[in-house]
């Protein structure tokens, strides 16, 4: 099964309710999809949201990169070389880790199909049925609390709120929401970057003086602050998740070492893919450090992917953060994963399992052997 061509499309779905981080709103879920397509008629798809504020990329960035650098040292490559392929990808261009993200998606999807197993047995296995959380979005707080209630009726045992705001109404709003849930439902915060280290203590000494129990809290503070990080999770009692201070496996071993978060929240569209991905995992499990997996505001092709991961890591991955596809107005992608809610269930299909994919607008770019491009160029 040989690389023959990549063609990108891209594929939007309104959300039920706007995004809403300290960082940004978002309305709707924008990807680039790349469909690799093979000499033997299989079509492998991969995906990759723009989050400039997150990895600095675009769709523009991403079909870019995929079309003009790292496609030329796919196309015409035999998938049964996984290995190769994926050092092709990581090595051909530096950052760029949600174009990576994308063609190593597509890539394992068709390695899954090659060996017509689904992508979590080739993986190493695991129990095909996992459990994600749902993000309730910051907000008023009455709206949070209704939001927070929503989700409880949906069957949701572990709510993931969006706070980083302003500490005084932050502390306002879980409290509020602690008393709501009334221990129905695990609570993680997520602050993304939206306090300083001493705010930080300083909310979740107060929360943990109040009898409020949150299972963690993640990136309070900037991405790059690695030492404010570790100031934080010296000082507070609830475990410290990085998310936006951990990209690949190199920042995995600094944070790790230098005691800087407990748990890693390990995103496909910042490690570049799937290889590091499994890298940061096995890493983790070394030093027993637990991870989280989770999304960006994406379609379910990538998180589809996410879940594979999930699934076969799971003495590493103990915490699954895949809400995307219950978050959208509907999921125009049919695959061997199905999102119910709160429960993921894989099934046997191989590779990602992808059969249809609605309202896919094509692009009129197509990555193809160099010959075609001569042949046009002389003609
Ligand atoms: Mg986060």
């Amino acid at each position: 099964m040989k690389i023959q061509s990549i063609r990108f499309g891209m594929l939007g779905v309104p959300l039920k309710t706007p995004f809403k981080t300290s960082m940004r709103t978002v309305k709707e879920i924008e990807d680039v999809v790349v469909i690799m397509e093979t000499d033997t008629g299989h079509v492998g798809y991969g995906s990759a949201p723009a989050t400039a504020v997150i990895t600095g990329e675009t769709h523009g960035s991403i079909i870019e990169a995929i079309n003009k650098v790292i496609s030329p040292g796919l196309i015409g490559r035999e998938i049964e070389d996984l290995n190769t392929l994926t050092d092709s990808i990581q090595n051909s261009i530096v950052k760029n880790f949600s174009a990576k993200a994308a063609t190593e998606i597509a890539v394992y999807d068709l390695y899954g199909q090659l060996y017509g197993a689904p992508l979590y047995k080739l993986l190493g296995g695991g129990d095909n049925v996992i459990t994600t959380d749902i993000t309730i979005s910051v907000d008023y707080i009455d709206k949070m609390v209704e939001d927070t209630m929503a989700a409880i009726d949906l069957g949701f045992e572990t709510l993931k709120i969006k706070v980083g705001k302003d500490p005084a109404l932050d502390i306002e709003r879980i409290k509020a929401i602690y008393a709501a849930v009334n221990e129905r439902a695990l609570i993680r915060l997520d602050a993304n970057q939206g306090w300083t280290p001493k705010q930080t203590v300083s909310v979740l000494r107060t929360l943990e003086d109040s009898g409020v129990q949150l299972e963690l809290v993640e990136q309070p503070v900037k991405g790059d602050d690695i030492e404010g990080m570790k100031y934080v999770t010296e000082r507070i009692h609830t475990p410290v998740m990085a998310d936006e201070s951990s990209f690949g496996p190199k920042e995995a071993i600094e944070l790790i070492r230098m005691r800087a978060a407990d748990i890693i929240n390990i995103k496909l569209m910042k490690t570049g893919g799937i290889s590091n991905a499994i890298k940061i995992a096995d890493i983790a499990g070394i030093y027993g450090v637990d991870c989280m997996i989770g999304c960006m505001l994406e379609s379910s092709i990538g998180v589809a992917a996410a879940a594979h991961i999930a699934v076969a890591k799971s003495s590493v991955i103990t915490k699954i953060d895949l809400d995307t596809p219950s978050l959208g107005q509907y999921d125009p992608v049919r695959s061997g994963v199905q999102f119910n809610n709160a429960e993921i269930t894989i099934t046997d299909l191989p590779g990602l399992g992808i059969s249809k994919i609605d309202n896919l607008t094509m692009l009129d770019i197509k990555t193809a052997p160099k010959k075609n491009w001569a042949r046009k160029s002389t003609g």
